[in-house]
């Protein structure tokens, strides 16, 4: 199942990006020709996120259309479910790939409104040393 690896991949930099903070939550953007099943996905990285620091986090995913750009007439047609590569104008197949192909981590939701786990420890010890 090629989503557990990028699940893998996505942890890697996620947790670079969060250097210890907690994550609420991971939004990627995965374009349509990487033939990634958003439910997998999710699927996966509570499989991959629960071995990390990210135990506990949700991916977010926006799935990107595939779109082709006509070298003929320079038409831009979405190549939809059935990935038909032609022009949806002059039905030319010499056409370019513009969108469909992306995989990127677009944000990062931090749970801001936790306390630091170090600023906890010091608050529980004043309440013992009052
Ligand atoms: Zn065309």
């Amino acid at each position: 199942m090629h989503e557990l690896s990028i699940c893998g991949s996505i942890a890697d930099i996620a947790a670079g990006y969060a250097a210890g903070r907690p994550v609420k939550a991971i939004n990627v953007r995965v374009g349509q020709l990487r033939q990634v099943v958003p439910d997998t996905l999710v699927y996966c990285w509570n499989l991959i996120a629960e071995q990390t620091p990210l135990a506990g986090s949700r991916i977010v995913v926006e799935t990107v259309p595939a779109r082709i750009e006509c070298r003929a007439c320079a038409h831009v047609t979405e190549i939809g479910p059935v990935l038909m590569l032609a022009c949806g104008a002059c039905g030319g197949s010499d056409a370019e790939v513009v969108s469909g192909e992306e995989f990127l981590i677009t944000s990062l939701e931090l749970a801001v409104n936790l306390l630091p786990a170090q600023d906890f420890e010091a608050a529980k010890s004043e309440r013992a040393n009052a």
